[in-house]
């Protein structure tokens, strides 16, 4: 059972009901100004903090803002149309044109393009890439102009984990600010900003929404001057707030959270248990295994485990996609974090040097990704069976 702190801001946290006619559920404010008495109390609004224009504030969207920073023990969150928002939003408050930038190499794909196709050739920044893993590495690629240092654990493809606690202290050391990507553990099982990171990201299509119905994304800070900054400068300037409808569903999604997870996180350990035992199958990515390779680590900076894991079939990569294109209940398509398992080859037509960037061989192209849903485990362990009897 999670912890009874994060089940009260989950459920009731922020909800200030007198204020909405005492309706259980706050309503969706889908208005896009608010209006005053006189144009003094007009003038004077900055200093008592009344929502004035829906670009800068919304109330909808504070309810879950106040929940996300409660949950990630932060002093402000800030949420964003999309993950992507979110993270190009904590690049722009923290570097400016010529900054030095240290990026784990797992990162999610598009942080990385974004990085090369804007802030690279149009800001100027420079970047080196960090396997996640060795903190004497991290030291030695810090220079003189390294402000920012991105991180996300674990990361994607084959969940590589990286000490949290370790990379924050480096970047202190160094008056560095971090930045993570707490997707995959949800604020419930890993709480970055207790362990010295400044920057914490979410994306709300994933656990925090649940259903696969939102885009969204949120912010967290530890300090309330960079929180600001996001706010009122980034986020409110660049105009890439969240929409009301869609903080709506993310309260939504949140208050069963805890549950769902909970059974994802079940269901997932005992088809990883099944296919770790599986004699076609070659190897079992997940963070909930004891083979896993930073096994220790895991237990030390998280206290739960995702329904997202990878597996490589033993022979050729091209069966991957026979397997994956012969499942019924999983569904084939990118995400995860919903009800619905789904399952991908997402490195299928990754080119050698891509692969081996990623320090994987060619064989890991038939890296086979899923997402075990809400259908149970005997379901997802029949299905995977079927479709493993083919190849
Ligand atoms: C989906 C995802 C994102 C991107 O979020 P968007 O809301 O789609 O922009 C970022 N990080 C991780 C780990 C993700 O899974």
């Amino acid at each position: 059972m999670q912890n009874k702190e994060d089940r009260l801001a989950i459920t009731h946290l922020g909800e200030e009901q007198s204020k909405y006619m005492n309706a259980v559920v706050p309503p969706v404010f889908m208005n896009s100004l608010h209006v005053f008495d006189s144009l003094e109390s007009y003038a004077s609004h900055q200093e008592d903090q009344a929502y004035v224009y829906g670009r800068a504030a919304n109330p909808t969207v504070h309810i879950l803002e106040e929940k996300a920073a409660a949950l990630e023990k932060g002093a402000a969150a800030i949420a964003f149309s999309s993950g992507m928002a979110a993270a190009s939003a904590a690049i722009l408050a923290v570097c400016h044109a010529g900054s030095h930038v240290i990026c784990m190499r797992d990162v999610y794909q598009p942080v990385k393009n974004i990085l090369n196709r804007y802030f690279i050739p149009k800001m100027g920044i420079t970047v080196s890439y960090w396997d996640g893993i060795d903190l004497n590495r991290l030291e030695d690629l810090i220079q003189d102009n390294t402000d920012m240092i991105l991180l996300e654990s674990p990361a994607t493809f084959v969940f590589t984990v990286t000490d949290i606690a370790g990379a924050a202290r480096v970047a202190k050391a160094h008056g560095i600010k971090t930045y993570i990507d707490n997707t995959f553990c949800t604020p419930l099982f890993q709480k970055p900003l207790t362990m010295g990171i400044d920057i914490v990201m979410h994306t709300l299509s994933k656990y925090i929404g649940g259903h696969s119905d939102i885009i969204g994304g949120i912010l967290v800070v530890q300090d309330e001057e960079l929180g600001k900054l996001i706010r009122e400068t980034i986020r409110e300037l660049f105009g890439g707030i969240l929409g009301p409808m869609e903080a709506w569903l993310g309260i939504r999604g949140l208050r069963t959270m805890h549950l769902r997870v909970e059974q994802h996180q079940q269901t997932a350990m005992e088809v990883a248990d099944y296919l770790e035992h599986h004699p076609k199958v070659e190897r079992v990515y997940y963070t909930g295994l004891a083979s896993h390779p930073q096994a220790e680590l895991i237990k030390r900076q998280q206290s739960g485990h995702t329904g997202l894991m990878s597996f490589v079939l033993k022979g050729d990569p091209e069966k991957a996609v026979k397997a994956v294109n012969s499942l019924n209940v999983f569904e084939i398509g990118c995400s995860w974090g919903g009800f619905e398992s789904l399952a991908l080859c997402p490195l299928i037509n990754y080119k050698k040097e891509e692969l081996e960037f990623l320090n994987l061989n060619g064989h890991d192209s038939g890296l086979i990704r899923i997402h075990c849903g809400l259908e149970g485990a005997d379901v997802l362990i029949g299905d995977l069976e079927q479709a493993l009897e083919k190849i």
